[in-house]
Formats: C-alpha cells, structure tokens, sequence
C-alpha cells in the first residue's frame, strides 16, 4: 500500500486498519510526523483519521465521560468538558503550545505510550479504561493494561483506539509537572490526583518516572485515612509530605540526558504533596 486512506466513519476506518496493519494511522500527526521527517519510520502508508467525525469529541453516559480518540487538547478545555473533567484539563493546558494543543489528540498520545505523555497519568489516576475496535468488535481495557513500556502497548495490528472512558469528576483534582523550562516543554516528572469525595478514594498518577505512568497505591491508601471526609480537609498538615514520599518510593525513575533519577524522585515527593494539600487544604488551626 503507497496511499492514504481517508476513512469518514469508524466502520471504515475498522475496515481499512484490519485490511492494512502496517499502514501508519495518523490522528494529529505532532508525534508520528516528527520521526517520519527524521526518516526514522517507514512508511507503508497512511491511514489518517482527521475525517472520521465519530472520534471526535466527548458525551456524557451517567456518571463517565466518554472522550473520543481524536479529541484535541484544546477540545478538553472548553469549559464545558473541563467542569467534568478537571484534571484532564489541567494536564491539556501544559501540552505544548496552542498548536500543539489544537492537533493533538488523547488518542496520540495513548498511541505514543511516552511515559512523559501528560494525558496519561491522569487516566491512570481516574482508573479510566480505553475502548479499542477491531473487525472482531469493541474490547475495553483498563488504562494500565493498554500501557505496557515505553512507546508500546497492548493494540493488536488490527485494533484502533476509538475512545476513553473517565468517571466525571467527584472532588477536587490536580496535575502538575516539571520540566527543564516552563512551557512548551516535556516533562520530566509530573503527577495526578483524583479525590472522589462520594466513594472516598484518592487516585495517584506519576508520569516520567518509569516505564509506564505509575499508580502509587501505598500513597492512596494513606490519604484515604489522612483526609477528614466530612470537611474534605487533611487532619494534619504534616499528612502531605507523607503523601509525598510514599507517592516517590512508588517510582521507578531513570536517569537521561533530561534528567537524574534523584531529581526525579524529589520532584514527585514535591508535586504530590502540593497536590494534596491543594486538593485537600489542612483545616485551619490544625494541628502542624
Ligand atoms: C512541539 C511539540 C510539543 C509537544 N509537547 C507535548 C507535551 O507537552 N506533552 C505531551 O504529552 N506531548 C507533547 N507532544 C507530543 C504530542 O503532541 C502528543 O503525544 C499528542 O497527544 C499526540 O497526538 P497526535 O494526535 O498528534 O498523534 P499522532 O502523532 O498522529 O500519533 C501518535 C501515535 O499514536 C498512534 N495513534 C494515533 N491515534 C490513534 C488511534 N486512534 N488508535 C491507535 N493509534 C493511534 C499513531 O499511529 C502514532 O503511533 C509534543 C509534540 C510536539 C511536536
């Protein structure tokens, strides 16, 4: 095949993945487009999605929203969406630039299954799931199982990623990231939190700090108890630095050329704990 394929509905676009699995899908391109004007990629051809109108955009079903993979980060942060899913919004604000937040998708990024990918840590700490279509028909498959290392995952040659699934926020959330400059830039360690004030739960996500973006369960369970739910306030000031190095010992991070393991490490400690204690501010006059 030495064509692009323009499919227009997700039927066919099922239909022109299963009868062409080599062929590069290509949703926004900021990824795919950088390694194959590297020359790094062959390309066999090309399946582009930007006409399939059914994977774009969000609905919500109860009490879950349901992205579809060619959503753009700035489609996340319209305020309508945003109010639902107020994380997701946090992290799409810190994707690149206005361009890059105008053409690329959630989709891509769960394509590209970069541990630093920003969209990620926030599925994992919401516990989304991510629907995938074949010609066999439509699997569902937790965020952590679609995820298996760095720039792979799970999807057969003849699946595509058609949406996510996120429970609709419950409580407060938070994302923040550091990288080797403010803007435009990757990041080098970054962390979501989900509190569900309703089921009383915390949900940790740590991207660039292993393979995969990281739940940090230990860190969880001890905001579970550090959180007084009645005021959704932590009991003790102190609660957030814990919070913090339990969500650092949950990393596996490296060492590269953007930055050491050790920095990595700290810098969780760090975000994680002024996650918390923004999320959860310590009552006043509590006890330090
Ligand atoms: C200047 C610049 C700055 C950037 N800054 C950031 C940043 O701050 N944070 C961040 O996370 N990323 C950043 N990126 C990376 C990129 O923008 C994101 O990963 C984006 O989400 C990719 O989406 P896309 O639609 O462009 O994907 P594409 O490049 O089109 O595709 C990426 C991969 O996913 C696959 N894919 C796409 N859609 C599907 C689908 N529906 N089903 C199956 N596979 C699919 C493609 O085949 C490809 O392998 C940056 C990129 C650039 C060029």
């Amino acid at each position: 095949m030495d064509e692009v394929l323009l499919p227009t509905t997700v039927d066919e676009l099922v239909e022109g993945r299963a009868a062409h699995p080599d062929a590069l899908l290509l949703a926004g391109g900021t990824d795919l487009m950088v390694a194959v004007n590297a020359g790094t990629l062959p390309v066999p051809g090309v399946i582009a999605l930007r006409a399939v109108d059914g994977l774009r955009g969000w609905r919500r079903e109860g009490d879950e929203v349901v992205v579809g993979a060619a959503t753009t980060y700035a489609d996340l942060l319209a305020p309508d969406v945003a109010d639902l899913l107020p994380g997701m919004a946090q992290a799409s604000r810190t994707v690149g630039s206005p361009q890059i937040r105008s053409t690329g998708t959630l989709g891509g990024n769960l394509g590209t299954a970069s541990p630093a990918g920003d969209a990620l840590p926030v599925l994992v700490a919401l516990g989304a799931t991510v629907e995938l279509r074949s010609p066999g028909g439509t699997r569902s498959l937790p965020v952590g199982e679609l995820l298996t290392g760095p720039k792979r995952t799970a999807l057969a040659p003849d699946e595509v990623i058609t949406s996510a699934r996120l429970p609709v926020a419950r409580g407060p959330q938070q994302y923040r990231k550091v990288g080797v400059r403010n803007a435009m830039v990757i990041s080098v360690a970054s962390v979501a939190l989900a509190v569900d004030v309703e089921a009383r739960t915390v949900g940790v996500g740590l991207g660039s700090v292993g393979p995969v973006p990281l739940p940090a369960p230990d860190a969880c369970a001890f905001a579970v108890d550090a959180v007084d739910w009645a005021t959704g306030a932590l009991h003790d000031p102190g609660a957030a630095d814990r919070f913090g190095e339990l969500a650092a010992a949950a990393c596996s991070p490296i060492d590269d050329h953007r930055s050491t393991a050790a920095y990595r490490r700290h810098a969780v400690r760090v975000l994680a704990a002024r996650a918390l204690a923004t999320a959860c501010p310590p009552a006043t006059g509590a006890a330090a």
